[in-house]
């Protein structure tokens, strides 16, 4: 079994600096104001009561806004209102983040008059949600991460196969392994190991196989390092490459001989106790079997009609079909109950957390 990865690198390790004001003494208030602006960034509201500086830029927001959301930001409102009014009345806290992140974190507070609700986030966007409503304090901000991720990829079966097409991140533009390898470093990162064993499921569902996933883990690598251009600090992608490789592939090969033995499950329980045509249906069952082996072993846990799907000339008759049907009902169960050990995961799927349905 994999060690598990401790949390590392820009995805967790820093927490935000307390109030360290901006460590400058501009001569002339003008110089400072010239210096603010130059390097102003969005959100900038104009009746905004606090800048904030991450690497250089300035933000300037209100101190309402950010205590109502984060009781980080709450703890800080006494130093906040006694502190220096620096640049037209407004304090300034030096935020110790990217300001690639702290824009992210600040647009998801301001949106409901900043941001379209029905678009996918980008994974930055989700990226920065889950670490800095962390460091920040800012829970309904994680649990919207969380419910992004819970909806393409909710922790149970049935809800799982609704939502086959769906995707988290925008930049998958609707390729659905790339966007379960994008989310999968994601929960990786910010220890939502909860939610793997469904995400790695849906990586390994590429209609090319291991290939595929190979493919779509170097396009998720090239993307991390146009991030890493962009200044965007995601080294974790490169930490977690080979564990995901490693999960994949161990994945891939135990859900192929999952999928194998459910198939020779039904086959082997041979026909209903209801059935009144048991030598016909015993034909069949062996025509279907052959039929099925000869397609091959797939990593993915067979659909509940999957034998009425092959039985296209419909011999077998109903109390056989129903009774394969609920063997492969409870041997289907099984499959995803196992897959924390088949992708070598330590925990089970919470399922405590519903899909918030988000369209
Ligand atoms: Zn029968």
């Amino acid at each position: 079994m994999a060690p598990k990865r401790q949390a590392q690198g820009a995805g967790s390790s820093s927490r935000p600096q307390k109030k360290t004001h901006v460590d400058v003494n501009p001569e002339t208030q003008d110089k400072l104001h010239a210096w603010v602006l130059g390097d102003r960034s969005t959100p900038w509201y104009n009746d905004g009561d606090i800048l904030l500086k991450a690497n250089g830029k300035f933000f300037r927001v209100h101190v309402s806004v950010l205590a109502g959301a984060s009781g980080y930001f709450q703890d800080l409102v006494p130093s906040i209102e006694q502190g220096e009014k620096l640049f037209e009345g407004c304090a300034v806290l030096e935020i110790n983040c990217s300001d690639r992140k702290l824009r992210h974190v600040l647009r998801a507070l301001y949106k409901r008059s900043f941001e379209d609700l029905s678009r996918l986030p980008e994974t930055v966007e989700l990226e920065a949600w889950l670490h800095l409503a962390t460091n920040f304090r800012i829970w309904p901000l994680r649990q919207e991460a969380i419910d992004c991720i819970l909806d393409a990829y909710p922790p149970d079966l049935k809800t799982f196969e609704d939502r086959l097409e769906a995707c988290c991140v925008a930049e998958s533009k609707g390729n659905r392994t790339l966007d379960a390898m994008l989310v999968a470093f994601l929960a990786m990162d910010h220890d939502l190991d909860t939610f793997l064993p469904s995400i790695l499921y849906a990586c390994c569902q590429s209609r090319l196989g291991m290939l595929g996933i190979y493919q779509i883990l170097d396009e998720t690598q090239r993307y991390a390092k146009r991030l890493k251009r962009q200044k965007f600090t995601f080294d974790a992608f490169f930490d977690l490459y080979g564990d995901i490789m490693e999960k994949c592939y161990a994945g891939f090969s135990r859900l192929a001989v999952a999928h194998h033995d459910l198939l020779m499950a039904v086959f082997d329980a041979k026909f209903s106790p209801r059935c009144d045509q048991t030598l016909e249906c015993r034909i069949t069952l062996g025509i279907l079997r052959e039929r099925a082996f000869v397609m091959g072993d797939r990593p993915s846990i067979p659909r509940l009609d999957w034998l009425k799907d092959l039985d296209t000339a419909g011999k077998l008759c109903p109390p056989c079909h129903e009774y394969t049907r609920q063997i492969t009902a409870v041997k289907r169960q099984e499959i995803w109950q196992r897959l924390p050990d088949i992708f070598d995961l330590d925990k089970h799927p919470d399922v405590a957390h519903g899909p918030r349905g988000r369209s």
